[in-house]
């Protein structure tokens, strides 16, 4: 961070304020010309960028996995689907990877909902993959 008055590169921190949780409020001063200034640090998480069969590439929309949840587990009883999906968002940051296809996603998915309620993880399984594809059944059968 450049001192705004002399465009020196070096300063010291001379105090630190939590604002809310999600950003930090710095007083710092130049080494070179002992002026003061403020900076504001901001926690930026980066998007995942999922890419699809024909090679399309989208941020990942959370809001889109719960639809798909929903739909999944409809009429099942006991499934959050909201905490079920920032469960397997967080499993997609694990995967510390910059972009994450969406057969990864369903693979994750499915195995997230087949934890806790296999009607609804086939019901996902039928809507997210070819199903006239005997391999892709067999290998659901096998899981
Ligand atoms: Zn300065």
């Amino acid at each position: 961070m450049k001192c705004v008055f002399c465009g020196c590169s070096d300063s010291k921190v001379v105090d630190s304020r939590y604002l809310k949780d999600t950003a930090i409020r710095r007083r710092r001063e130049c080494i070179n010309c002992g002026k003061r200034f403020t900076t504001y640090e901001t926690v930026e998480t980066n998007p995942i960028i999922v890419t699809n069969v024909h090679n399309e590439r989208e941020p990942f929309k959370i809001e889109k996995l719960i639809e798909s949840l929903k739909y999944a587990s409809y009429c099942r009883d006991g499934i959050n689907v909201e905490k079920l999906a920032q469960n397997i968002e967080k499993s997609l940051l694990m995967l510390n990877s910059q972009e994450i296809s969406t057969k990864d996603i369903v693979r994750i998915t499915i195995d997230a909902l087949m934890e806790l309620d296999t009607i609804s993880a086939l019901v996902y399984f039928t809507q997210h993959t070819d199903c006239d594809n005997f391999n892709a059944v067999q290998m659901f059968m096998n899981r």
